[in-house]
């Protein structure tokens, strides 16, 4: 048994074949016939081969989504596109378990962490089921002369498209298809090269549902490949991306040949505040898993952890503790809480900001290595790591390192940390634990970042808008505005005199 035929036995979508990519509703190969393989971080072994897409197959994809966008998916009524998406829902959750353990043999998040998103996963879809319904253009009243009347109509952005990272590809694919459905967009999706599988799946899923060919088209590939081509598409409108700043910044040059929208949920570096009046046993799993969870791959992760000065030592050496306690290896086993890093490229990252956090001279208090004992040699382990004595002008207090590190600061009072807390490019997730309401408030104020959290971390809703301030981004997903970043406004005006 080879190494592909062996995962097969595990799972049904693993069964050796080379995965095509979508486009036009048929399965096609590269248009190279080029194919790249995709890995099981925790392990090592190959899961599949994947259709390598490049600039070629986005012009297809691309062409196949303006057709379906001017032809018949045009005709969708909003009932009928609320339907899709609920028989897509219906779909996701008689399905989910393998959906679930797909996100986790590709990109190693533990399958606890992976099957607990079935709310979130389900949730999204039916909520942009009712948008579907629910898009509203304004009657308004103006002031010239006569009679003339004024309206607006909400009317779909048009080719979307969607560029996804690899740290939870069912819910970055449903985040970005959910709100093209409900609002009759069309999408050409680009997975991440690390993590495909699951948006392909869930493309099938798509086709079972009934969504018409060219409507949602998945197409595999490298960044700086099929991912540039589709941000410099001229008959894309709107390109909707999630992950690093860096990539952002090309995709914003990369969209002004057609000017075409852009929305962008990008990196962190989020303050994570503990008062010394706060509940220490909530605030200890809750501030670790504000960057363990996922192993810190998380872009919202509360990786700069402001300890009021006379509990920071207690503190700190509790969540070092913490940390210490949690079961680090292969995601798909259930005992799992902390799963491997991505890949090797992602481990030499997170490696190398372990090593200049010793050289800028703080103080690990657990972690702080890989892990290579045994299995563990195959796959990409770094276990929960709290550094101490960190001060802000350290590296490993600006920089994203996309791990599971914590780097925990003292503070004083709650002015200087505000100003320190704010002191960061970035402004995408933000927490604070204390049992002092005023404190709470004043805080939640004061930071500049798209979310807050209070005596919680990285809670989310379909219905509540998350994105980010600063260099985290601009555009909210989730909730109203979601939509809107989808549609465009249209003014009329009759005259009837
Ligand atoms: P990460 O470092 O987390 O992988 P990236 O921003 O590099 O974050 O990747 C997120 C997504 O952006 C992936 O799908 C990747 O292929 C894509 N990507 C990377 N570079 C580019 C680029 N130059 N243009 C468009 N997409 C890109």
């Amino acid at each position: 048994m080879n190494e592909i035929t062996r995962t097969a036995a595990r799972h049904p979508f693993l069964d050796g074949k080379p995965k095509r990519m979508l486009i036009d509703g048929k399965w096609l190969e590269a248009a190279s016939g080029k194919t790249f393989e995709t890995t099981n971080p925790a392990t090592g072994e190959v899961l599949a081969r994947v259709a390598e897409g490049d600039a070629e197959d986005i012009d297809r994809a691309v062409a196949a989504a303006r057709r379906a966008f001017t032809g018949p998916w045009s005709k969708f009524k909003p009932f009928e596109r609320q339907a899709l998406l609920l028989k897509l829902a219906a779909l996701v959750e008689a399905h989910f378990d393998e959906l679930a353990m797909l996100d986790t043999l590709d990109m190693g998040a533990p399958i606890s962490r992976t099957r607990g998103n079935r709310l979130r996963a389900l949730g999204m879809l039916r909520y942009y089921a009712g948008q579907a319904v629910s898009i509203l253009g304004e009657t308004i009243e103006n002031s010239l002369p006569g009679e003339i009347m004024s309206f607006t109509l909400k009317e779909p952005v048009g080719v979307v498209g969607a560029i996804i990272p690899w740290n939870g590809p069912l819910t970055a694919t449903i985040w970005k298809i959910g709100p093209a459905l409900a609002t009759g967009c069309t999408v050409v999706l680009k997975p991440a090269e690390e993590a495909p599988l699951t948006s392909l799946r869930l493309a099938e899923l798509c086709q079972e549902a009934g969504v018409p060919p060219g409507v949602v088209n998945v197409v595999p590939g490298f960044g700086e490949t099929a991912g540039a081509a589709l941000a410099a598409h001229r008959d894309v409108d709107k390109v909707a991306f999630t992950g690093s700043h860096l990539t952002g910044q090309k995709i914003i040059q990369a969209s002004a040949g057609n000017l075409k929208r852009v929305s962008l949920e990008l990196g962190g570096k989020s303050p994570d505040v503990v008062f010394a009046d706060a509940d220490l046993d909530a605030a200890v799993p809750g501030a670790g898993m504000a960057v363990f969870a996922n192993s810190g791959q998380i872009c919202s992760a509360g990786t700069r952890l402001f300890v009021e000065r006379k509990i920071y030592e207690e503190f700190s050496a509790r969540v070092a503790a913490y940390g210490k306690s949690l079961r680090v290896g292969d995601g798909a086993d259930p005992e799992t809480q902390v799963g491997p890093l991505v890949s090797a490229e992602q481990l030499d990252r997170v490696t190398g900001y372990l090593a200049i956090g010793r050289q800028e001279g703080a103080r690990p208090l657990s972690g702080g290595e890989r892990l290579t004992e045994g299995a563990m040699a195959k796959g990409f382990f770094v276990p929960p790591t709290v550094f101490a004595d960190v001060r802000d002008e350290m590296r490993i207090a600006q920089e994203e390192i996309f791990g599971p590190v914590i780097s925990a600061i003292p503070f004083d009072d709650i002015e200087e940390v505000i100003t320190r807390a704010n002191a960061t490019s970035f402004g995408l997730g933000s927490g604070l634990w204390t049992r002092d309401v005023s404190k709470a408030h004043k805080l939640a104020r004061a930071i500049r970042a798209g979310s807050v959290w209070i005596n919680c971390y990285q809670a989310m809703d379909p219905a509540v808008p998350f994105g980010g301030y600063k260099m985290s981004g601009y555009g909210r997903e989730s909730g109203k505005q979601h939509v809107e970043e989808y549609l465009n406004v249209k003014s009329v005006w009759i005259r009837a005199d």
